[in-house]
């Protein structure tokens, strides 16, 4: 486990081991019991959560009701470091936190954590709201209340508190240097040693604070720490640093405070601020909890908070396979040009996930059936994308669209008629109206849907063999035109006008294949951008593994298809089902009506078990 350190590159995060707000609509069937919701429903029963009152957010009209009973039964909170983009492991802990929110009738809020400035940016901020609110979740609240904090408007408060600690003796100055400080920190085995500087008097201590936070001295030269126990077998308790010296420009307060509050102390003192009553969090907190739990307490005594204070709850944290739950990870990627952005369709980002197609209602499913465990959990990819499936089949309207195109032509159909032919938009939702599309004599068809030498039981174009044209009509291929080199140009075939479909006729033959198909006459060209596992192993940075070693180099092919002309109605992030081909998606930003774009969200059927044989 990795303690908080002098230098505070990472601002003490421990490293990474492994009135009904906003939830949507279609939530929710049972709910499961977990052991969260056992801790809060002991929570309520105690009535040691009763008598709350309203924090009242400062700076805003909301702080008029500080003091008034707290309308929310439980508070949660989400707070993520605007340091990069959130992830699919982020979306876990959203959706648990706002869900378990509402079904308390608690309140959730969206907190930033960002008390380390060297990382952090208004880029950043603006991508979590917006992927927070793009997976269905709202802090605002009918009675006004709005719940999107930030640390650094507490930084005033922060200060005032530790000044307090300070004077009751439960913090100091520390002059060591960093690596002294780590050298003294002893070991799992052995207790760490009490700094000489441990025992300045009070009057100091305030002194030698407040010329750290007037700029007076240099970043490294000093540190506030906690006075707790240099002997406790648990590391994050040996004097745990709460405050650093850091110049540094930060994104809201600018160059206001030449000091930032460590990890450890930030947190539990937002989280009490704001009368969160829960705050869950990953397993890599848990050794952590003393502190939280020690710091709340001695902060009260001294009347800066109110009770009841915040409780700390770990739970494993999600990982996905061919997938990187870091934010620092996922910003080399960035970095490194591996990928186009933050919100590459190939990401797992939720800017990612969003720009694959991948529907806000499918993620939410997809981690309400991955459950709250204490054990590390890693769920298949073809998990996520079969859920994926599950929210689109119903939903979106079907299109023929041919991704790899080779020209059929129909001898027996003269080259200036046009037949028109009707296809359901959706096969379940005759409701939704049909769609409308031209048989011409040159067609195109899928490549791999002709065989001239076909493997036994394949039912599809071949010489002398029948088949169906989707919604149109029954063709016998009469054979195939090459070229010079001896390459396909172009398949053959003649029609059977009596087998329309939808027409009594169409049964008179009986066919084993059936083939989508797109008319030259009205066809449109469309961009077609298909996506494989950025990654060639499940677990890409297993065992500490750079990812950036292990990436796939065929993640995206481009191609060039052929659509029908519904297509041409298609709205950026629209999803359908190309027939017999898969999902797919209107990209965000580049798709336009004169230029159809489309991203592959996903195959018809899972297609992972068959990447590895
Ligand atoms: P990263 O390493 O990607 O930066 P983090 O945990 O440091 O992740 P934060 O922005 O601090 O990132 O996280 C916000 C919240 O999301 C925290 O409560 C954290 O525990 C939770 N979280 C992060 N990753 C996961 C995950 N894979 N599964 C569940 N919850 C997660
Ligand atoms: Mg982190």
């Amino acid at each position: 486990m990795k303690t908080s350190d002098a230098s505070g590159a990472a601002a003490g995060r421990p490293a990474d081991t492994g009135a009904a707000s906003g939830r949507p609509a279609e939530a929710n069937t049972a709910t499961v019991s977990n052991f969260i919701r056992q801790a809060i429903d002991a929570d309520l029963a105690s009535q040691k959560l009763a008598g709350r009152t309203w924090a009242g957010k400062p700076g805003t009209a909301d702080v008029q009701r500080a003091g008034q009973a707290d309308p929310a039964r439980i508070r949660t909170r989400f707070p993520p470091e605007p340091n990069g983009f959130l992830h699919i492991g982020h979306a876990k802990s959203i959706c648990l936190n706002f869900e378990l929110a509402a079904d308390y009738g608690g309140r959730c809020h969206l907190r930033f954590d960002d008390t380390n400035p060297e990382k952090e940016n208004q880029e950043y901020v603006d991508a979590i709201i917006d992927s927070v609110r793009w997976l269905g979740f709202d802090w605002t609240f009918p009675d006004g209340e709005s719940n999107l904090y930030y640390a650094s408007d507490y930084f005033e408060t922060f200060y005032q508190i530790a000044l307090k600690l300070i004077e009751a003796g439960h913090a100091y100055v520390d002059s060591q240097t960093g690596d002294e400080i780590r050298e003294n920190r002893g070991t799992l085995t052995e207790p760490g040693r009490n700094s000489p500087f441990r025992d300045r008097s009070v009057e100091e201590n305030l002194r030698l604070f407040r010329e750290m936070r007037a700029g007076q001295h240099p970043d490294g030269s000093m540190v506030l720490r906690a006075r707790i126990d240099m002997a406790s077998p648990n590391i994050n308790m040996r004097d745990p640093i709460l405050y650093r010296v850091r110049k540094a420009h930060h994104h809201r307060t600018g160059d206001a405070w030449p000091i930032y509050p460590m990890y450890d102390y930030a947190h539990p003192l937002e989280d009490a601020l704001e009368r969160i009553t829960h705050s869950l969090c990953t397993l890599e907190f848990e050794d952590h909890r003393p502190l939280y739990d020690w710091l709340l307490a001695r902060v009260a005594e001294t009347g800066m908070l109110d009770e009841p204070l915040p409780r700390q709850i770990e739970f494993a944290r999600m990982n996905l396979t061919y997938t990187i739950t870091s934010k620092r990870k996922l910003k080399a990627l960035v970095d490194e040009g591996i990928v186009s952005g933050w919100d590459d369709p190939r990401m797992t980002t939720i800017a990612g996930l969003r720009r694959r197609g991948f529907p806000p209602a499918a993620i939410r499913l997809f981690c309400e059936r991955a459950g709250i465990s204490k054990a590390s959990q890693l769920i298949e990819m073809a998990v996520l994308e079969q859920t994926v499936r599950e929210v689109l089949d119903p939903e979106v309207d079907r299109l023929h669209v041919i991704t790899d195109p080779i020209r059929l032509v129909i001898e027996n159909m003269d080259p200036a008629e046009r037949i028109i032919c009707e296809a359901p938009r959706h096969p379940h939702h005759p409701e939704r109206g049909v769609r409308r599309f031209e048989l011409s004599r040159e067609l195109w068809i899928e490549r791999e849907d002709f065989a001239e030498n076909p493997p036994k039981g394949f039912f599809r174009m071949t010489p002398g063999q029948m088949v169906r044209l989707r919604h149109g009509f029954v063709v016998r291929c009469t054979g195939v035109d090459r070229d010079a080199n001896g390459e396909i140009l172009q398949v053959r075939c003649e029609y059977l006008p009596d087998t329309r479909s939808g027409t009594p006729g169409a049964d008179s033959v009986k066919v084993k294949g059936n083939i989508h198909w797109v008319s030259a006459s009205d066809a449109v060209p469309v961009e077609l951008r298909i996506f494989a596992p950025l990654f060639l192993d499940a677990q890409p940075d297993a065992g500490g593994r750079d990812p950036l070693e292990n990436i796939n180099p065929e993640s995206k092919t481009v191609r060039t298809g052929y659509a029908e002309p519904l297509i041409r109605e298609a709205k950026p992030e629209q999803q359908f089902q190309f027939e017999r081909q898969g999902y797919y998606v209107a990209d965000r930003f580049d798709h336009t009506a004169d230029k159809p774009v489309f991203n592959r969200v996903t195959t018809l059927k899972d297609s992972f078990g068959k990447k590895k044989g």
